[in-house]
């Protein structure tokens, strides 16, 4: 966390409720679903932007903070090679996996409407179906594949 948390509006606290309940991103688009992540704030020149709520996707510890998952005993480069890159060790190596962390709150917000419409129809959607559309979102937004949905 970078800096003082801003009030929180209606829809910020909708926001923060909704990527709190999903799994890591990065883990998602590799495949690896309802990975426990915490909600991460993006931030431009260590700077929180304006809309600071919204600018929001769910990463795992390793993925944001590179904190070595306790069964890789503090090997990084087994880390990365095994869990893909972490933000805070190597952002370069990260956004070229994963995407610009503002493309993963695109991501994100897409994956919330996504959500949102399958609940308005009383569904459900579990952390593997969820993964799958993670996964092709990831493949257009970022990869600039189009996906056909069926
Ligand atoms: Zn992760």
């Amino acid at each position: 966390m970078v800096g003082k948390t801003k009030y929180q509006t209606k829809a910020d606290v909708k926001r923060l409720s909704g990527v709190g309940q999903m799994g890591c991103l990065p883990c998602m688009i590799d495949g690896w679903n309802d990975v426990q992540a915490t909600v991460q704030h993006i931030t431009e020149g260590s700077v929180r932007l304006e809309d600071e709520h919204q600018m929001t996707y769910p990463s795992c510890p390793w993925h944001h903070q590179g904190k070595v998952p306790d069964k890789f005993r503090g090997a990084v480069r087994l880390a990365t090679r095994r869990v893909g890159p972490s933000f805070a060790r190597n952002k370069r190596d990260f956004a070229k996996r994963y995407g610009a962390e503002r493309e993963l709150v695109h991501i994100t917000d897409a994956l919330l409407r996504v959500i949102d419409s399958e609940w308005r129809r009383g569904c459900y959607l579990g952390p593997a179906a969820l993964g799958k559309v993670a996964v092709e979102l990831h493949r257009e937004i970022v990869l600039g594949l189009k996906v056909r949905r069926g």
